[in-house]
């Protein structure tokens, strides 16, 4: 634990987030061959036991000692995007095909004529958007069992995605954690269901709840939209972060961006004179090793982390 405090201390770290709602086991095992190449210091795991297996063992067999990685164990709260899986209403659907243009994960993929949704691929980010798709949640997964599964696997970090409106769930999650799990306990949320205000006073009930226990604060800009890397994506998770800009100077708090990152955030953050701790990236890190041979997935891989710790 020591290790994982002295690397946060020391900041601008890398997360690499494979997707919390990502059961797409090959796709998980190739951003790890590839990530695996750069300087990444810390990896998101959906809460699955299979894809933490298939992590560990792809990291072993590419000789690497897998307490080099710090791991973080996501899960989401009901309605949360995060926990969300989309359907498609065929009796609703025009046929059109756009929505498959428009999928990062390719979930969507059609069959005798109807247009249907791998929901293993399906990570809810709803670019899909249309009169015949509805979202309903995916998992099922309590604080408890996110506690379970972490300390089966030395897991030092439990990360839960809260971005609802209901403050009071949000709480009494954050309370189970914190009461059952000894590790790093991470909310990540946005402004997109709850006012700056009530974000502030969440975080100011986290931090009196840790009682100087490490306690990380992800904030979120636009949720699984990082398709992009210009400033405009990543311009609401930097100004997120900026609101706990306050909360730095306290010796167990820290600060992720997430949600709409690439290539674009840490430059952005700097001209901002933003602080922070490290910054997270799932849709834009995949996109990027996606439709191009090994050496430039790598290289691409490579170039995200170095730029993101710089
Ligand atoms: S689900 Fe919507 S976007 Fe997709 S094919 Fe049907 S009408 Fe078009
Ligand atoms: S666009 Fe997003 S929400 Fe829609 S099917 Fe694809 S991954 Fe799921």
């Amino acid at each position: 634990m020591e290790y994982i405090i002295d690397k946060l201390n020391y900041g601008h770290l890398f997360k690499l987030v494979l997707g919390l709602g990502n059961l797409n086991y090959e796709q998980i095992k190739y951003i790890i061959q590839i990530y695996s190449n750069t300087k990444m210091d810390i990896i998101d795991l959906p809460c699955d036991q299979r894809a933490i297996d298939l992590v560990f063992e792809t990291l072993k067999n590419k000789n690497f000692n897998i307490e080099n990685f710090v791991y973080c164990l996501s899960f989401a709260l009901n309605d949360d995007k995060h926990n969300m899986c989309a359907f498609v209403n065929n009796q609703k659907c025009k046929k059109c095909y756009k929505c498959l243009k428009y999928c990062p994960q390719k979930a969507i993929y059609i069959k005798e004529k109807n247009v249907l949704i791998d929901s293993n691929k399906c990570i809810g980010c709803q670019k899909c958007k249309c009169k015949a798709i509805s979202y309903k949640n995916k998992f099922s997964i309590s604080e408890f069992d996110a506690v379970k599964l972490a300390n089966k696997n030395n897991i030092n970090i439990i990360e839960l995605h809260a971005s609802i409106s209901k403050t009071k769930t949000i709480k009494k999650t954050f309370d189970n954690l914190n009461t059952h799990f000894d590790g790093i306990i991470s909310v990540c949320f946005s402004r997109e269901y709850l006012s700056e205000n009530k974000l502030l006073k969440l975080t100011e009930y986290f931090i009196k709840k840790r009682q100087n226990k490490p306690l990380i604060i992800q904030a979120d800009g636009f949720s699984m939209s990082g398709g992009d890397n210009n400033y405009f994506s990543t311009l609401n998770a930097v100004s997120c972060s900026q609101l706990f800009q306050k909360y730095l100077k306290l010796p167990c708090f820290y600060l992720f961006i997430s949600g709409g990152t690439n290539e674009k955030t840490a430059q952005l953050a700097s001209l901002s004179n933003i602080k922070y701790t490290g910054i997270t990236v799932g849709s834009y890190a995949r996109k990027i090793i996606e439709n191009v041979n090994m050496d430039t997935a790598i290289i691409n891989a490579k170039r995200l982390v170095e730029l993101c710790k710089s």
